[in-house]
């Protein structure tokens, strides 16, 4: 990127009671494409100073506007009402490390779960992959809901868009929840492409050339502005697209 992303990146803020509709259709979405199972998976996205939640417990496809909890960005102490997810502390370091995320997503997605498990990298096969993760990262299983957790996924998301937790999960950052929606979904695509690929032969990876040649293209940068839902940096600032595995490979 040409420069440390600040607050000033972040979108206006959008009022709290539509954020929340928001929020509440895009954790639909993420239960209608197999993205989570079960209560599994959380979502946020930040309104001035409060981050607005997933509460505890909660299966993403049965939330209310009113079930989301609403925790200060300062303190990381509940306004309101509610018990915020469990991972509530890895959403708030990812805000706090990256002043230009609006959105945080959690998910839990199979096919994402399954390829990582084995060390297996998730690459650049498609054009839009090569767009939206510009920088993708692998973590070594940590213990869910630790600080521990928190800790790492938010020095990772310092310089990437999304970061694969090994037998665990997904998470994404956007300057918009729908680009870290569709960040999410990406991912899970990539994996099913991954294993489309291997099941009949050798996956061809995008080489360096083909993605910078990609993100030049005017009508990506118009569709990466648009889903940033305005002016965001340009693509040409973005980093080569690959995933690195944990274990350097
Ligand atoms: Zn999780």
């Amino acid at each position: 990127m040409s420069a440390r992303p600040s607050s000033a990146d972040r979108q206006e803020s959008p009022d709290i009671e539509r954020l929340a509709a928001e929020l509440v259709a895009v954790a639909k979405k993420l239960v209608a494409r197999d993205l989570v199972a079960g209560p599994g998976g959380n979502l946020s996205a930040i309104a001035g100073s409060l981050m607005l939640i997933s509460p505890s417990g909660a299966a993403l496809d049965e939330l209310a506007p009113e079930s989301l909890v609403r925790v200060r960005l300062d303190s990381g102490r509940v306004d309101g009402r509610g018990r915020p997810s469990s991972e509530w502390a890895m959403h708030l370091a990812c805000y706090r490390t990256r002043p230009d995320v609006t959105a945080v997503v959690h998910t839990h997605p199979p096919v994402t779960i399954g390829v990582i498990s084995t060390g297996s990298r998730i690459e650049a096969m498609f054009p839009d992959f090569a767009v939206l993760l510009p920088e993708v990262r692998v973590l070594e299983y940590i213990l869910p809901t630790t600080d521990a957790l928190a800790q790492a996924v938010a020095a990772e998301i310092r310089t990437a868009e999304a970061v694969l937790l090994r037998n665990h999960g997904v998470v994404t950052v956007g300057r918009t929840l729908r680009e870290a929606f569709y960040r999410s979904e990406l991912v899970e695509a990539s994996a099913r492409i991954l294993v489309a690929a291997r099941t009949v032969g050798t996956p061809r990876i995008l080489t360096p050339a083909e993605i910078a040649e990609i993100r030049g293209l005017e009508s990506e940068q118009y569709r990466i502005r648009h889903v940033a839902g305005g002016d965001g940096p340009s693509v040409a600032d973005a980093r080569p697209g690959r995933v690195e595995a944990p274990d350097g490979r």
